[in-house]
């Protein structure tokens, strides 16, 4: 069966009005973005009204290091990840954002092995 990717967002898509703004991990350097699930518009930072960036032939390259936001290992951030995003605390602890947990839309779940995490010592 599909497995549900959980997706943290921060607010509806102001250039789509429907898609969610997903937090997005980089898989190469980390950077995380917001991302529309639903027209692959991206911002960079909690600057909502600074014009998105798009998907460019299909893909969606890195503001930080150009590497796809789209294919894999780049990612939905995770909880633990968005804990160490300067602006992104200080724009939800502003209520510029709202974080809330959502589920990604896409429909092709990915069926292969998932990558290994190492086990954090606590
Ligand atoms: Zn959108
Ligand atoms: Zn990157």
């Amino acid at each position: 069966m599909p497995t549900k990717q959980t997706m943290y967002y921060v607010g509806f898509c102001r250039v789509c009005k429907t898609g969610p703004l997903g937090l997005r991990c980089c898989g190469q350097c980390g950077n995380i973005v917001l991302l529309c699930d639903e027209c692959d518009a991206v911002w960079s930072d909690a600057d909502l009204a600074a014009p998105p960036q798009y998907a460019q032939g299909g893909d969606l390259p890195c503001p930080a290091c150009e590497a796809s936001l789209i294919e894999r290992p780049s990612h939905w951030a995770t909880e633990e990840q968005i804990q160490n995003v300067d602006w992104l605390q200080e724009a939800i602890h502003t209520g510029a954002l709202e974080l809330k947990q959502g589920t990604a839309f896409a429909p092709d779940a990915e069926d292969d092995e998932s990558p290994e995490r190492p086990a954090s010592g606590g």
